[in-house]
């Protein structure tokens, strides 16, 4: 069952609750993160806290000084450790959020309320990897790429009604940038090809996977890849911290890979869950 941590204690998650006078309620004036836990630890805290910081400041949360960061990273470390942690703790995801809170002052955001969501781990069955997603093109443009805002409402809409698709693949002017919630590679050439950091977020696992990928000899290339490489790509993939590294076959009516899982995204899969507790809680 998963639980919450909110106002003070941890509690079944039916039993937490927003004030309709909140911002992210009204507005949708919220930032968070989702991070894996795997065997009690926290996958990459580190570098998760310091994202939703700077999510949080860069939107205008008064956070400085309050302390709010190292105490959401406390909870999230004692949550995984719980008994009651869904899964034991074995393999679970918590989810930190930062709220506008009810009051706007010149606008800052000055007393934001923060809440943890601890769920069991984010299921992708074996086939999924196997078989690979198909993602759905947009022309849209996530706005402020580098903040990791919780209104997913225009990227959601994107694909509304398609159980073909796992999510839209935002591709303004005609450049692949990241979909609703993972980052975006393709593998062209012998060479990794992502969306350099700045123009999209600065993905946890995209860092991971680039590093991993160095390490065992592959080139990277940071920079957007052309909506028409799609078609010439060997393969493409997406990262994020629930799935790692999962394979796409199709974009839009685009077969990638001649709709097969490829052995470059299976390559860094295994480096990734092979190396994976290097990250764990440090
Ligand atoms: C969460 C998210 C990602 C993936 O980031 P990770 O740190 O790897 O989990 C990428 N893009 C967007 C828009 C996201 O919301």
């Amino acid at each position: 069952m998963s639980i919450c941590y909110m106002d003070g204690a941890f509690r079944p998650v039916g039993e937490g609750s927003l004030p309709i006078s909140d911002l992210a309620v009204q507005r949708g004036v919220g930032v968070f993160e989702s991070m894996k836990i795997i065997n009690k630890k926290v996958l990459a805290i580190t570098s998760h806290m310091k994202r939703l910081e700077d999510s949080a400041v860069s939107v205008g949360m008064k956070i400085e000084g309050s302390g709010i960061i190292e105490e959401i990273t406390k909870i999230a470390r004692d949550g995984a450790c719980r008994d009651d942690c869904p899964g034991g703790g074995k393999d679970a995801v918590v989810k930190a959020y930062i709220t506008g809170g009810d009051v706007i002052l010149h606008g800052f955001f000055t007393n934001p309320r923060y809440f943890l969501i601890f769920d069991d781990g984010f299921l992708v069955s074996p086939e999924e990897y196997c078989r690979g997603v198909s993602l759905q093109p947009t022309a849209e443009r996530r706005p402020y790429p580098t903040v990791k805002s919780i209104n997913y409402l225009f990227g959601l809409m994107q694909a509304v009604g398609r159980d073909d698709v796992l999510e839209c693949l935002y591709c303004p002017d005609g450049y692949a940038a990241e979909t609703l919630r993972s980052s975006f590679f393709i593998f062209r050439e012998g060479t990794i090809i992502t969306a350099p950091k700045g123009t999209v977020l600065n993905g946890v696992t995209r860092n991971i996977v680039i590093e991993l990928a160095l390490a065992d000899g592959f080139t990277v290339e940071e920079r957007q890849a052309k909506v028409s490489e799609f078609a010439l790509a060997d393969e493409a993939f997406i990262t994020n911290s629930l799935h790692g590294v999962m394979p796409v076959v199709r974009i839009g009516d685009t077969v990638v890979g001649g709709g097969k899982p490829g052995p470059v995204s299976r390559r860094l899969r295994e480096l990734y869950d092979a190396n994976i507790e290097r990250w764990l809680d440090n």
